[in-house]
């Protein structure tokens, strides 16, 4: 049989499957791409041909313009492309809307890319589809026994306690744009806010996206537009990078809050001068991680970017072999 390391070869653009001519989310222009999710570490700008899902074309083009490509031709959950003898299909990760696990088959083989995932509940993507495969190439993002997320209901929980405890100040929620934005939105919906959510104008596009391809974030106002008094008690999302600026200091008293599954780490929050860390993250925490590789029980794991040592151990351990592939020009950061 034929060894999957030459069917998907890491490369300096990024994950090369050779047989098919293609990269998977690669790091620098090239003429064939299929990408994972709209992240911009992972979807750039510049490839020749592009394959995604319709959501995440249409956050790049969004983001980089109508020609952030050559071409681009969209593919369902599910729907198979063939090129020279390669089947290659796409199947939801959960990690933010239209995000993709790529399942490439060649010759009997399935090698699994999961791009990043996770597989707590969220309404603003479909959820984490298991496919089993032969060799399952990982995340490990949150790839340490430390991360384990915290359920994001709990989070915001405190999100709301804290406006109860603090009436005249503004809770203003650090969160970035594309994925976790409309998640605390929509979390924070669920618990049952329903006064309209003031934002910043970097939000705007991205909410507006999420809400053509169906998911309904409820009452949104622009933030600049409110009135000094309807900001008492609101709670305001921005951009992490706005929290520090002086568009922040419009606010009363604000309490600065952000939602990443880095504030599990009291430094980062300290660092960033933040109040109130939620630990509310878009990736699979560490029991995700090792659920997941239990469940696919896959022949071989391969570990992109992230914390790779650890869940190399990890599967050492558990007796299936783990392969660092150390690609680099993934962020750790969530946007
Ligand atoms: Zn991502
Ligand atoms: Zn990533």
């Amino acid at each position: 049989m034929i060894r999957p390391q030459s069917v998907l070869t890491p490369r300096p653009a990024g994950l090369y499957c050779e047989p098919g001519d293609f990269y998977i989310d690669p790091v620098r222009p090239v003429d064939r791409a299929v990408i994972t999710h709209g992240h911009a570490d992972h979807a750039r700008p510049g490839h020749g041909a592009v394959a995604a899902t319709a959501p995440t074309l249409a956050i790049m083009a969004a983001r980089y313009g109508a020609d952030f490509a050559g071409s681009a031709q969209p593919l369902a959950y599910g729907e198979v492309w063939s090129r020279d003898g390669v089947e290659v299909s796409l199947a939801p990760a959960g990690h933010v809307l239209g995000s993709a696990q790529v399942v490439v088959r060649y010759r009997g083989l399935t090698l699994v890319v999961s791009g990043d995932y996770k597989r707590r509940a969220d309404p603003t993507c479909a959820p984490f589809e298991p496919v089993p495969c032969d060799v399952f190439v990982t995340e490990a993002t949150f790839g340490l026994p430390v991360f384990r997320h915290p359920p994001a209901t709990e989070e915001v929980a405190k999100l709301l306690a804290c406006v109860d405890q603090f009436p005249e100040r503004t809770c203003l929620v650090g969160a970035y744009a594309l994925g976790k934005a409309q998640r605390v939105i929509t979390l924070l919906r669920a618990a049952g806010w329903e006064r309209p959510i003031p934002i910043h104008g970097a939000l705007a596009r991205l909410n507006e996206l999420y809400e053509d391809f169906g998911v309904a974030l409820g009452p949104l106002a622009p933030a600049a537009a409110a009135a000094t008094k309807d900001l008492a008690g609101a709670i305001v999302l921005a951009p992490p990078s706005a929290l520090a600026t002086p568009w922040a200091r419009r606010f009363p008293d604000p309490v600065s809050a952000f939602a990443s599954g880095w504030m599990r780490v009291r430094a980062r929050a300290r660092q960033r001068a933040v109040e109130l860390p939620l630990i509310i993250s878009d990736h699979a925490d560490w029991d995700e991680l090792t659920a997941t590789i239990t469940e696919l029980s896959p022949g071989e794991v391969w570990i992109t970017h992230g914390r790779e040592e650890a869940l190399a151990r990890w599967c050492a351990l558990e007796g299936i072999p783990a392969r660092p592939l150390a690609l680099v020009g993934y962020d750790e950061e969530e946007d």
